[in-house]
């Protein structure tokens, strides 16, 4: 196995994309098999280390930043099996931590698959986007990435590796899981006892619901629990066609109109995607897009699948609903093709590229939220967020899921100053999403950067109730430690 500690090679592996500076570590590992992956953690104890996972660093809460453990890149581990059918008329993959999320779906689609979730940024591991319960625009109609993932393969942190397919494992009606381990011993713990928000994308905190699987639990764990080394994902057959569009609205009563209809069907309409740009994520596009027209209050992007024979009446029923909202079809941007599609979404892939050159040329880095509220109230998320953002007097842009009342507002500080009364609203929003049922990461995660927010989302009790499950499986903390539960935790709770 390759092992790195020359500071220059392994300065990467300090940073993801959060900003986060206080990185370090010994050295990085570069494990070639399964088994070189639990050797490390079998013997992390007796090696006197503690490790870091390391993905493809496209993470935004400093998940994969090492503070002083060693780091295991999972970089090696990237090949990608063949498609299979399986029942239902759905097919299987089974992919290595490692390979990166545009490869495998680019060898679904050559085979005729597809592989729904569809975060922005496509050169992340398919392990972290399990880790990290990972989605995307069309996670509006096909949830996040659990909803894909079939089975998993883990290395655990006492050294054992488990394969864990869906319905094997299950907490019985108290929510206890019973595990027997070659290496571990017998394991047996509560699921924890939290209810979790009615919010439709939730990626905060272990997983917890009644009768649950163990495979739920270590899907979005953010690497706390075990490695995952391989992942067999679901896929569905290609659609025929998908019809997207960038609907210009001149007033924003009109825009979240269209938004409250599409997510009804209204017209018969069935959406994959509904996405929001607001005026000032606009404002910014201008500088690539020049054509978008002026006096706009905001655009929505959406998608949906058809055939061949349905396009057309497809087709009419958006055109229709929004000509009944303000969004006339002479200023909306239509994509009927290939290309027209990936052009649409290099316009939506452009807003973070666009966003991080200005941020490149400030002193400050950006505030940015995560959150959701339950689906219906998407209006008094994006109010929430434009009104305290316009009260401070804020550069800011509001963007992003808006069909799953999911939107990423970022605030981009100016001066110290600034920044320090953006992360003060930060914790006010993050009070009162949190008041209104919401959830305090809807897909980003929690990593290190928002911890100490994971507190006030379940209180201390719930976190003790993380602990636990973490202990159960990490008895001597040696994976992940920093990631979602604030250490602090782990010495009040022996
Ligand atoms: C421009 C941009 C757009 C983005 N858009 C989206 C989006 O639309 N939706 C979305 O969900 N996310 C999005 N992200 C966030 C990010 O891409 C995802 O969180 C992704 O899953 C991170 O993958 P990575 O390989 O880069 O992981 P890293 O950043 O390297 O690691 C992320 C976390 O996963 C853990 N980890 C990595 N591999 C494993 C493993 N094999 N087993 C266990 N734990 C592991 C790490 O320890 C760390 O905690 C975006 C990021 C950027 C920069």
């Amino acid at each position: 196995m390759i092992y790195k500690d020359d500071p220059s090679a392994i300065a990467g592996f300090l940073e993801d994309t959060s900003n986060l500076k206080s990185g370090r570590t010994p050295g990085v590992f570069f494990p070639e098999s399964v088994e070189e992956v639990a050797d490390l953690l079998r013997n992390a104890v007796s090696d006197g280390r503690r490790y870091t996972i390391a993905g493809n660093g496209t993470g935004t809460t400093g998940g994969r930043i090492p503070f002083g453990d060693y780091v295991i890149s999972m970089q090696r581990l990237d090949r990608i099996g063949e498609v299979e059918e399986v029942e239902g008329g759905l097919a299987s993959i089974r992919v290595q931590a490692g390979a990166l999320l545009q490869d495998l779906q680019t060898k679904a689609a050559s085979a005729g698959w597809f592989y729904p979730p569809d975060p922005t940024e496509k050169t992340c591991f398919i392990g972290s986007t399990v880790a990290n319960n990972s989605s995307g625009s069309r996670s509006y109609r096909y949830g996040p990435t659990r909803a894909h993932v079939r089975s998993i393969l883990v290395a655990l942190p006492q050294g054992d590796i488990l394969d864990i397919p869906r319905g094997r494992y299950l907490a019985d009606t108290d929510g206890l899981f019973t595990l027997d381990l070659p290496v571990a011993g017998k394991l047996s713990f509560m699921r924890p006892e939290y209810d979790m928000p009615e919010t439709s994308k939730h990626n905060a905190g272990y997983w917890s619901a009644s009768g649950m699987d163990l495979i739920d639990l270590f899907i979005g764990s953010e690497g706390t629990l075990g490695i995952i080394l391989e992942a067999e994902l679901q896929l569905r057959p290609a659609p025929e066609k998908v019809i997207a569009c960038l609907a210009f609205f001149m007033s924003e009563g009109e825009l979240l109109n269209f938004v409250e209809e599409a997510r009804k069907g209204s017209g018969g309409v069935a959406p994959r995607a509904i996405e929001l740009f607001d005026i000032r994520s606009l404002d910014f596009l201008r500088q690539s897009y020049a054509r978008i027209p002026d006096g706009t209050a905001g655009a929505i992007y959406f998608e949906e699948e058809s055939t061949e024979s349905g396009e057309e009446r497809c087709l009419e029923a958006w055109l229709e609903l929004m000509d009944r909202c303000g969004a006339p079809a002479d200023q909306s941007w239509a994509a009927l093709d290939n290309d027209g599609l990936a052009g649409l979404r290099e316009f939506r892939h452009r807003l973070p590229v666009l966003v991080n050159e200005w941020l490149s040329r400030q002193a400050e880095s950006k505030v940015s939220t995560d959150m959701a509220l339950p689906d219906s109230r998407f209006r008094e998320l994006f109010k929430l967020y434009r009104n305290a953002c316009d009260r401070e007097g804020f550069t800011y842009i509001i963007f992003g899921h808006i069909g799953n009342a999911h939107l990423h507002l970022n605030i981009l500080p100016r001066n110290r100053a600034e920044f320090d009364r953006a992360k003060a609203l930060y914790r006010q929003l993050v009070s009162e999403v949190l008041a209104m049922g919401g959830t305090l990461s809807a897909e980003h995660g929690i990593g290190k950067l928002k911890s100490e927010y994971l507190v006030q989302m379940y209180g201390p009790k719930g976190i003790s109730e993380m602990v636990r499950v973490k202990k159960a499986f990490d008895p001597y903390l040696v994976l992940n430690i920093g990631n979602l539960i604030p250490e602090s935790f782990y010495e009040s709770q022996t």
